[in-house]
């Protein structure tokens, strides 16, 4: 789109007294198209003259105009003295020509709009340079651009406020069978699908209303009260972190619905519920216990659900240290890491995030919250969180520290942005989630063409372990590196290395011949 397209949507010119006469009028028009050359000109002015005399006859005045009138136009039965031969073009080329018009007169103030926003060219053109400076490809940039001016010729097309701009209305945009007033190659309709027209009308509401130009919504607020006053709850009094909430309300939410007002829960739905759920994810329904259990705790607490209900959810049977961590060799994880490239920035990120997961053990999280400053360079640590809310400095070894520095100077995006790792795609976001660096390792997996390896990038984590503990590192220094807060938890390794531990079982008593 053109900067001219923009400058349409401008400050309404004050009307001067006289309206002036059609003629003037299309000069006028005509010379706000004269860039689009003088063959486009002739069929602008047959068209509009057209419109002009079928008002006329009617004794339709141009302040009134809508897009009613338009379609009107577009449907009637030609019998306009020398226009007639019209009949025979395409009639939705000429409403769209006069629809440009209905916009000019709009723009110049002949015609009524409520127009909510004060400068709206101004805003459009501040939107127009934040997508530039957020560095996307050409294409999404100028279909960014170019929608939002078509959001806005919609609404007004459709006599809409901006003040009424919702969900339900920004799918309607989506939606509708596109007649607007907006800038197309040789004046012909270009459908643009529903989806970019969608998250672009939503790209740019949400611009507007960061900059105050329209009210910003509250944040959908949990629709369950008793959710949200346990989740306070947890925040202020457990002193949760934004991760375990996140976790927690995906859960509860999960549940909820099943359920119903917690003063008509019983043990019957609750297991029900409980039984559902753990087909859904068999693997994480210890946790799902543990989550509804502290919910339940807390209703009864507030005297919202019966006592007894804390009994009615089932125990999840699981032996502590009943299964072997997975791992692979040191031999292994070398060639994992020799095989990431440096050809394009995504490989110099990946190789980074690769070389951090094997050498420090870090857990996904680690990766995805890690900030710029939480590297000291002239002291060679490395500044990780974790789980809990103490960081810990890690000593930063040679070559992940070279990865990170090669990231940094030739694969990283120039964005203002916090987080040391980013999306290679504009906007360059940071990761919403640990599920992405788990994603990255089993693409450089796949890339490595090395097969038959455990999924997810703990598995680093664990090959860091077990690798250090049959080096002969003691179970306290492998507690120190992966940062245990109990050394139970690192116990878990201690049954890792089978060779060893065969050599010093005891052979069983039936075995022995008497
Ligand atoms: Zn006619
Ligand atoms: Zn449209």
């Amino acid at each position: 789109m053109s900067s001219r397209s923009f400058a349409s949507f401008g400050p309404v010119p004050c009307r001067t007294e006289d309206p002036p006469t059609h003629d003037a009028l299309l000069a006028a028009f005509l010379s706000s198209l004269s860039v689009e050359g003088a063959a486009c000109s002739v069929l602008y002015s047959a068209g509009v003259r057209h419109f002009l005399h079928w008002l006329d006859q009617r004794g339709i005045a141009l302040g009134s105009l809508d897009d009613g009138i338009v379609q009107r136009f577009e449907k009637h039965r030609c019998h306009c003295p020398g226009y007639s031969a019209h009949e025979k073009v395409y009639k939705a080329d000429i409403a769209a020509r006069v629809r440009r018009f209905v916009r000019f007169l709009e723009d110049r103030g002949y015609v009524d709009v409520t127009d909510d926003i004060d400068d709206f060219g101004g805003h459009l053109a501040a939107y127009s340079a934040t997508i530039t400076k957020q560095q996307f490809a050409k294409g999404v940039a100028q279909a960014y651009r170019s929608d939002a001016e078509h959001f806005a010729a919609w609404l007004r097309v459709s006599r809409l406020a901006w003040a009424d701009v919702d969900p339900a209305l920004i799918e309607r945009y989506a939606h509708h069978d596109c007649r607007c007033p907006v800038y197309r190659k040789r004046g012909k309709l270009v459908r643009s699908g529903t989806k970019r027209r969608r998250r672009c009308a939503r790209r740019f509401i949400e611009f507007l209303r960061g900059r105050g130009v329209l009210a910003s919504v509250e944040p959908v607020a949990d629709t369950d009260s008793y959710m949200s006053a346990y989740l306070g709850w947890l925040k202020q009094h457990r002193g949760a972190t934004a991760e375990t909430i996140r976790r927690y309300r995906a859960d509860i939410a999960r549940l909820t619905p099943m359920l119903g007002e917690p003063s008509q829960w019983d043990a019957a739905s609750l297991r029900r519920a409980f039984e559902r759920r753990s087909k859904e994810t068999p693997g994480s329904i210890s946790l799902i216990v543990t989550i509804m259990r502290s919910y339940i705790r807390f209703l009864i607490g507030q005297g919202e659900c019966r006592p007894a209900l804390l009994h009615a959810i089932p125990s999840v049977q699981r032996y502590r240290l009943s299964t072997l961590p997975r791992y692979v060799d040191a031999v292994t994880v070398e060639k994992i890491i020799a095989a990431c490239g440096t050809r394009c920035p995504v490989e110099v990120r990946d190789k980074a995030i690769i070389l951090l997961l094997a050498r420090l053990g870090l857990r996904a999280g680690d990766i995805r919250d890690m900030r710029l400053n939480d590297i000291d360079w002239r002291a060679g640590y490395i500044q990780v969180k974790g789980k809990t809310r103490r960081p810990d400095r890690l000593p930063l070894p040679q070559d992940v520290g070279d990865a990170i520095l090669a990231y940094l100077a030739s694969a990283r995006p120039k964005v203002d942005e916090e987080h040391l790792f980013v999306r290679v795609q504009a906007p360059f976001r940071p990761f919403s989630s640990s599920a992405e660096i788990a994603g990255i390792v089993s693409r450089v997996l796949e890339r490595s063409s090395i097969e038959g390896l455990p999924t997810g990038s703990h598995i680093f984590r664990h090959s860091l372990a077990t690798n250090m503990l049959r080096a002969g590192a003691g179970l306290e220094s492998v507690g120190t590196i992966l940062r245990h807060s109990s050394p139970e938890t690192t116990a878990i390794y201690a049954k890792v290395d089978l060779p060893m531990l065969m050599k010093i079982a005891q052979p069983w008593p039936g075995d022995q011949s008497c």
